[in-house]
């Protein structure tokens, strides 16, 4: 019996040892969402560089997400919820819709990296007063068919720095599909799961008080 008790009750002494400010691995707590940091290979778009240009380095060391666990617990009611619909704008989804994460914290030092290529704070936080990303309390990413992995199209791809990307962009110089995925996008991160938006950017998400959060600076294993 004693052992029940144990095996019942260790999950909630796991949470309850993470403060909810502690940065955790989303795997860890939503076993189906998908960790696709960008940063973390050449493939990004930062700055959409033509192709030829000189290529970009992996700012990342690895493909290991990070976020403060009040955002992951946030991230997992949006999924949840995801996981639900079977159809949506006319298109079926016979597992459901689920998250693609392209970004979570980011080492300061990185910041420094990005601002030094492109020093626009429409964009970038500037790393002296640091991202929300620095802090653990921001995430980027998009929604997937979760039968086939295949995105959702959405009005441009990630770091788009354009006003296409913006959420008021105009919905007559999109698909009707485009317009629908970004307004689920952004009803279930923030009506659903809570999470702060960003006007400029259709993928960025953030908790609440992600500015009081500490400046981070490590690389991940
Ligand atoms: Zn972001």
């Amino acid at each position: 019996m004693k052992k029940l008790l144990l095996l019942l009750f260790l999950p909630i002494c796991v949470f309850a040892q993470v403060g909810e400010d502690e940065l955790v691995n989303p795997k860890d707590i939503i076993h189906d969402v998908v960790i696709d940091l960008r940063y973390s290979t050449t493939e990004h778009k930062f700055l959409n560089l033509p192709e030829g240009d000189m290529p970009l380095p992996k700012f990342y060391t690895a493909n290991e997400c990070l976020m403060v666990l009040k955002g992951v617990l946030q991230l997992k009611i949006a999924q949840d919820s995801l996981r639900n619909i079977r159809e949506h704008n006319g298109k079926t989804y016979p597992n459901g819709i689920g998250i693609k994460i392209w970004d979570g914290y980011r080492p300061r030092a990185v910041q420094y990296l990005f601002w030094d290529i492109y020093p626009n704070g429409a964009f970038i936080a500037n790393p002296a007063s640091g991202s929300k990303h620095n802090r653990g309390g921001a995430v980027d990413l998009t929604l997937i068919d979760l039968a086939t992995s295949e995105e959702l199209v959405m009005p441009t791809a990630f770091d788009d720095f354009s006003n296409r990307a913006s959420h008021t962009f105009s919905g007559s110089l999109l698909t009707q599909e485009q317009v629908a995925n970004r307004k689920l996008i952004k009803d279930i991160m923030v009506n659903v799961a809570g999470m702060g938006w960003y006007s400029a950017e259709w993928w960025h998400y953030e908790v609440a008080g992600a500015n009081s959060l500490p400046l981070l600076d490590f690389q991940m294993k």
